[in-house]
């Protein structure tokens, strides 16, 4: 695609495009009194205003029909609730229905999923991770190594980026598992790294995991909805994410997980139970002895978030609407007009560490600024950007193909030229 660094040109784009109707179904938030160039997309998505109403229709249910509402509401029964989600989900990710469910907040979930996945021996105790995960991730990853009996510095593994190099090479993740095999018992990594916006090879990853006879799991916080997922046919152990970033379900929204269904009848795996995981048909009886349902469904907890999961539902049905390979074709320009209007500026002072090639990345693009960084950060701020900075160097910038344009593209360019010059 040729693309051109005029405003004209971003305009034309933005009245050719089959999904600019969709920006009219968020809360676009404003600053000096215009619509911000909302950037942050990818730690908390926009506001769809038909949450409202999602929300209002459980309190209404709620209002009406008190615990009746479990079995009876006129909405969404709540019995039911982790239902409604399933088939989007499914779909968003690349999983069997069956194979994924929503539930809890992202950390617990990996906890959790690290309880049943993560069962270290004397010999084979070792995680290897990406260097710089997230930080909870990291957390999670050394409270579990500990509660084993491990130190971190003996069991986790992280692999950082050749020497003067930004992003990882797949080939050195997989020779990094083939040289540990003997001691490795789990990868563990992002589907997109969250700081470089570097999108792994989930296929690749799972496969070198496997031959090490090791388990594969994956924190797809800022891959879902936003990169095309496969995780049923990668063959991946299991998986976990949030609502509240690309799926715009609202702050601490419901979480999820995957679990491949080769482990959906394993009632041997070891795991935290709760009455939402037992056998539907007996739940309220109320007795003794925990069956789990098959699959996903068999790691919940707790009967639903209700208010939370309506949120969710009000975001998953834009996504069923717009269509999720539309919302790719549509991100793939705008990313790629960005790239292409940041490479315009021809200034030494900025690069990007974000891969170029397309389907290395989703929609998010790291670009250094040296020197004057944060300066600039706090400039666009003031001038209606809301972007993320990260220290020392990067600004993290995400258009999302359901509410940015690429007049917000050219907008961002064209108050960043004005400021470097
Ligand atoms: C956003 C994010 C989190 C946040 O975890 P919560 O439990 O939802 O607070 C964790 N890990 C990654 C990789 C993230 O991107």
């Amino acid at each position: 695609m040729n693309f051109e660094a005029s405003k004209e040109f971003a305009l034309a784009q933005d009245s050719n495009d089959p999904l600019l109707g969709y920006r009219q179904k968020f809360h676009i938030p404003k600053v000096n009194d215009k619509d911000c160039i909302y950037f942050t997309g990818n730690s908390l998505g926009l506001q769809p205003t038909s949450t409202k109403k999602y929300i209002e229709e459980e309190l209404e249910d709620w209002r009406n029909l008190g615990v009746e509402g479990h079995f009876h509401a006129k909405h969404r029964p709540w019995f039911h609730y982790h239902k409604f989600s399933k088939e989007l989900l499914a779909q968003l990710v690349g999983a069997k229905p069956e194979e994924v469910v929503s539930m809890n907040n992202l950390t617990s979930n990996l906890h959790f999923m690290m309880v049943s996945f993560y069962r270290p021996s004397s010999s084979k105790y070792k995680i290897i991770m990406e260097a710089g995960a997230f930080p909870s991730d990291q957390y999670a990853m050394e409270s579990q190594v500990r509660f084993h009996g491990f130190e971190p510095s003996q069991a986790i593994i992280e692999i950082s980026p050749r020497p003067g190099e930004e992003t990882l090479r797949t080939e050195d993740i997989v020779n990094l598992i083939e040289a540990n095999s003997e001691e490795l018992a789990l990868v563990m990594m992002s589907g997109v790294q969250y700081y470089t916006g570097q999108f792994f090879n989930i296929k690749e990853i799972t496969k070198a995991a496997h031959d090490a006879n090791a388990m594969a799991g994956f924190d797809l916080a800022h891959a879902i909805g936003n990169v095309p997922l496969k995780l049923h046919d990668s063959g991946a152990d299991f998986a976990v994410w949030c609502s509240y970033k690309y799926l715009n379900s609202g702050p601490g929204g419901v979480s999820g997980i995957f679990v491949h269904e080769r482990h959906a009848k394993n009632s041997e795996l070891p795991r935290f139970a709760g009455w939402w995981g037992h056998d539907e048909a007996q739940r309220f009886k109320m007795e003794k002895g925990f069956i789990p349902m098959k699959g996903a469904d068999g790691w919940q907890l707790s009967n639903v978030n209700v208010l939370s999961s309506a949120a969710h539902l009000a975001s998953l049905e834009l996504f069923k609407e717009a269509g999720f390979s539309n919302l790719r074709a549509k991100s793939i320009k705008l990313t790629g007009y960005l790239e292409f209007l940041v490479n315009n500026l021809k200034s030494d002072e900025v690069s990007i560490i974000t891969p170029d090639a397309i389907d290395e990345r989703g929609c998010q693009l790291s670009i250094v600024i040296k020197n004057n960084g944060r300066m600039v950060f706090d400039e666009l701020t003031k001038q209606g950007v809301v972007a993320d900075w990260r220290e020392p160097e990067v600004i993290r910038v995400a258009p999302v193909p359901l509410y940015n344009s690429f007049t917000d593209v050219y907008n961002f360019y064209s108050i960043l030229k004005n400021m470097l010059n």
